[in-house]
């Protein structure tokens, strides 16, 4: 089967996302592969659907208990035999795992960096074929990057262990660039195809406040979005206390995580919240690694956070099913303090010496003063964000507080056509190029590498628009997934292009506005044209499966799929294998539940 064919059986979704397919076709080509993907651009099917088609098994290196569990059990719902070795299995558990291992039954098999060096793992990864690694959350390998897990160094001692080394495919969300060069480095990769679709969550929507009361600001909020999954983060354990106890006294429910928490308590409420018993978690940065609830709504810190790596990250646990979210951020000057003050006391890694030490402490301090400039500047917050990642980016994003307020839509529409069909031409004849030299193709500039270029049709086509408008288009269509970026900064033509033209669809652009108005609300209601009673029944649904099966309701489907069953309305089998998410397995598990519903709801 090809992989479109696994993607739609095993998955139920009927095309790849921008550069899935790309990633899969080398890693089953027997390339290695690093892929630097936003969070919610789905890094998981990456490897996996590549995983279910190669001969052996898939080892996949993961942080953490928590996130491991989530895949396998949205796998094993989906019917692929995945399991996860960890330290919290019994004795009995543990052995039935492992002899299904040696069966043969298992295509993917996800663990822990630090279970690499046990003699009894080494073992079943010498005698068992092993078709691919796949390192999840790879930037914890490099101390630049904010999370360094010193056990990541034990992944490239242990591939070199194997009688025959798999493809490696590793993955990432946030890398600098400096981040990125280090992976590759320290997992030794072997000529690499590299991808990075680019840092941006288009469905996000970011915003800076000030509020003159914090916590007036955020009961407002939270009063607005009732019955929406929220995090809100707090710098420290104390405030994460006052803040729920006054959700609390407001009669709006919520449930408290920080790290000075029983296990218990601190388990209990991240069930409560996974599993949709309470809509409210707050929680200091010690709550999210390895939380791919896909429904959360918002987040909101409550303060500003140390770094922008630290704050994207966090804030991209908002929208990870696609639907359109809001990352807001509270700001008070004195939070810079309280940050300075945990830079200068943060517990230290006794394996560093006192010179590496004070390297990493001034690096912590400029990424400060950047996060500052972030809460302070008058610019597109998008545009701030993905530059700090090495991405190219619009000037208006149209979908930050800044832009809200200044900037407006212009129609790009025939302009925009013109560059995809220049790509597509210039791709014709083997050419591929960057953004600067297509410009200068499309404004009718000779090459001199080129010099035959000026007989292509399009060439020139651009000459009444200027360099900067013509570049600024071209960054816009990167920005929302119509070009794909390769290695050199070369630009593709990916299946979004070739829909664009073939439906001549039209599209604008946000660009800066000539009078200023007021900021106008912020609101997430565009969930359009579906049947809010219908969704809500499904919801219930949804709720009553999962309860059954012990699972997190996403995990049964996401909202993003109940929104195509309501914009559906499926009553036959094939139709219900039409719904976006929905697979051969989910269908057999809950199309009559689902079904039943829906036709119940049509009478
Ligand atoms: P990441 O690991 O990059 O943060 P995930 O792999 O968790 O993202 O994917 C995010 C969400 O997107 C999941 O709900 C996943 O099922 C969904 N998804 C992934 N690929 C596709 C696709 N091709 N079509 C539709 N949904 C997809
Ligand atoms: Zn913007």
């Amino acid at each position: 089967m090809t992989a479109l064919g696994i993607l739609k059986q095993h998955f139920g979704y009927d095309s790849f996302r921008n550069g899935q397919a790309e990633l899969i076709s080398h890693i089953l080509q027997g390339q290695d592969v690093f892929g630097i993907m936003p969070t919610g651009a789905g890094k998981s099917i990456c490897y996996q659907v590549p995983a279910l088609m190669m001969n052996g098994m898939t080892i996949v290196i993961s942080p953490l208990i928590s996130l491991m569990q989530n895949q396998v059990s949205a796998l094993q719902a989906n019917g692929i035999p995945a399991v996860c070795l960890n330290s919290m299995l019994d004795e009995t558990a543990y052995k039935s795992i492992l002899s299904r291992i040696y069966r043969g039954e298992i295509k993917i098999l996800y663990t822990a960096p630090e279970r690499l060096v046990t003699p009894s793992f080494q073992r079943i990864a010498r005698e068992l074929p092993v078709s691919m690694i796949t390192v999840d959350e790879a930037h914890c390998v490099s101390q630049w990057g904010q999370d360094f897990r010193p056990s990541y160094l034990n992944i490239l001692p242990f591939v070199e262990l194997l009688p025959r080394r798999p493809v490696l495919s590793v993955f990432t969300a946030t890398a600098t660039p400096e981040v990125a060069q280090d992976v590759r480095k320290l997992l030794d990769l072997h000529e690499p195809f590299c991808l990075t679709t680019g840092f941006n969550r288009e469905n996000l929507y970011f915003s800076v406040r000030q509020p003159r009361d914090k916590l007036q600001a955020l009961l407002e909020f939270v009063k607005s979005r009732q019955g929406k999954a929220g995090i809100i983060y707090c710098i420290s354990r104390r405030l994460v206390e006052q803040v729920t106890e006054e959700l609390h006294r407001a009669g709006i429910p919520a449930v408290r995580y920080h790290a000075g928490l029983t296990d218990s308590e601190r388990r209990q409420n991240q069930e409560d919240f996974i599993y949709d018993r309470v809509r409210l978690i707050v929680a200091t940065n010690a709550f999210g690694m390895g939380i791919d609830k896909s429904d959360v709504s918002f987040v909101i810190h409550y303060n500003m956070p140390k770094n922008l790596e630290s704050y994207y990250q966090e804030a991209g646990r908002a929208g990870r099913d696609g639907s359109p979210a809001e990352c807001i951020l509270f700001y008070d000057s004195g939070d810079i303090r309280i940050n300075q003050f945990l830079i200068e006391n943060s517990g230290d890694n006794p394996q560093i010496d006192d010179k590496t030490r004070e390297k990493l402490r001034r690096k912590e301090k400029q990424r400060l003063t950047i996060m500052q400039n972030y809460c302070t500047g008058a610019f597109c917050l998008r545009y701030y964000l993905l530059n700090y990642f090495g991405d190219t980016s619009p000037k208006y994003c149209g979908n930050c507080s800044f832009c809200r307020t200044h900037s407006e839509q212009k129609d790009i529409t025939q302009e925009s056509q013109k560059i995809i069909s220049c790509i597509y031409h210039l791709h014709e004849r083997n050419l591929h190029f960057g953004a600067s030299e297509l410009t200068a193709v499309l404004r009718g500039k000779v090459l001199k590498t080129h010099p035959e270029i000026a007989e292509l049709s399009t060439y020139g086509i651009m000459r009444e628009v200027s360099e900067k408008a013509c570049l600024e288009m071209i960054t816009y269509l990167i920005s929302i997934g119509l070009l794909s970026v390769k290695e050199q900064n070369i630009l593709y033509l990916n299946r979004k292009a070739g829909l664009f033209l073939k439906e001549q669809q039209k599209l604008s652009m946000p660009v800066k506005k000539a009078l200023s108005t007021a900021e106008t609300a912020s609101g997430t209601s565009q969930l359009s044209g579906t049947d809010e009673k219908l969704f809500q029944l499904l919801v219930q649904c949804r709720n009553t499966v999962a309860k059954k099966e012990h699972l997190p309701p996403y995990v049964v489907f996401t909202d993003m799929t109940l929104r195509d069953m309501c914009r559906k309305q499926p009553v036959s089998d094939m139709a219900f294998l039409s719904v976006s998410g929905v697979g051969r397995v989910k269908l057999e598990k809950y199309g009559d539940a689902f079904m039943t519903v829906i036709r119940n709801y049509r009478t």
